[in-house]
């Protein structure tokens, strides 16, 4: 007798239920990838990151996923696409975190970019920075290409001291000039006619007076007189040699400079009118006898201790890309102690500082 075998019914079942997956899961695949996302991506937060919160399952079950997203189409509240975006984004790789990013900050042009490029780490990596502003992300990945030693961080700052331009190129107005820690550099300036309204004259005691009287803002007087006093209980001498200039003053010895070297040695050593940390009443050259030297005793006194009075060094050997000026181991600026604190224990640049805290500050 033949012996009848049994179906199996547990591999029909399983076969059927493989097909029924299939045809369900290919159309929505081929629908997803074809489907081009035109129409813009209206909703508020709230209802935003409840779809997004539901395409990634966040606190939500399948079920509940679907009806919130038909729910909010049908009222209109978010687009036909807002779902295919955020598919197609998690597709090429990108985080939960990311895709959040790019729907809230992103237009739909821009969107449509990121999936037409390639995925990028380094995009994840740049919107936490908090410097990021997407208007300059191709400058960044052009300064990044040219400076690969730098991390994506100095990178955000650099760009955002237009580091990537050449000097005085769309230079920006300083419109802020009477705070203590307004910057001024060659890629900003200050107007012709500025004046600090609180300049004082300063004693022979602590300036030399000899060819013009020298004047410095209020507060930066009374610190520096502090910080000569210390200094001298230390053993340590100097006074200041140059403190405030006005724009004339400094259009004439820049031009002076420019007669003597040419204006493109010039412009490596000696600020042009308007650009010029003197014209600020903050900055001063100090000397003893003569200028003060890197290798001197008053150098390393005012390198060591100057902070806790406000003062840096301003412009130093190794950061002369970044601020433009060769070393000037006389000059001086008051920055306020908590700037100069920061800026001495980070050992970074009053630029940086800038951008990292007070431009930072100024956004919010
Ligand atoms: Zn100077």
């Amino acid at each position: 007798m033949k012996k009848k075998r049994k179906p199996n019914y547990k591999l029909r079942r399983n076969i059927a239920k493989f097909i029924l997956i299939l045809l369900i899961f290919i159309p929505i695949i081929i629908i997803n990838k074809t489907k081009i996302v035109n129409a813009p991506l209206y909703f508020t937060y709230r209802e935003y990151s409840k779809v997004l919160d539901a395409l990634f399952e966040v606190n939500y079950n399948n079920k509940e996923v679907v009806n919130i997203i038909t729910d909010l189409k049908k009222n209109n509240k978010i687009n036909d696409s807002t779902d295919d975006y955020i598919l197609e984004l998690n597709n090429k790789g990108y985080s939960h975190n990311t895709i959040n990013f790019i729907l809230l900050n992103l237009d739909k042009k821009d969107i449509t970019k990121m999936l037409n490029n390639k995925y990028s780490k380094d995009f994840e990596e740049y919107i936490k920075l908090p410097l990021f502003n997407y208007n300059k992300y191709n400058r960044y990945l052009s300064y990044q290409k040219k400076n690969t030693n730098l991390s994506l961080e100095d990178v955000t700052v650099q760009i955002e001291l237009d580091l990537d331009k050449e000097h005085y190129e769309d230079a920006v107005l300083e419109d802020n000039p009477d705070s203590i820690t307004a910057l001024v550099n060659k890629h900003r300036y200050l107007d012709e006619k500025y004046e600090p309204s609180d300049l004082v004259d300063m004693d022979d005691k602590y300036a030399n007076n000899t060819y013009r009287q020298m004047r410095i803002r209020k507060e930066v007087y009374e610190e520096f007189k502090k910080m000569v006093d210390d200094a001298k209980d230390d053993g340590i001498k100097f006074y200041a040699e140059s403190a405030y200039r006005t724009f004339s003053f400094q259009d004439n010895l820049y031009k002076e400079y420019v007669v003597s070297y040419g204006q493109a040695k010039a412009d490596t050593f000696a600020a042009r009118p308007g650009y010029s940390e003197h014209q600020l009443g903050t900055s001063l050259d100090i000397a003893n006898t003569w200028t003060i030297k890197e290798d001197s005793k008053e150098y390393k006194w005012i390198d060591e201790n100057g902070y806790k009075y406000g003062f840096i060094f301003r412009y130093k050997e190794k950061n002369e890309n970044i601020t433009g000026y060769k070393a000037e181991s006389w000059h001086i600026r008051y920055v306020g102690k908590d700037a100069a604190t920061y800026i001495h224990n980070h050992n970074i640049t009053f630029d940086e500082y800038y951008a990292k805290f007070i431009i930072t500050k100024n956004k919010k």
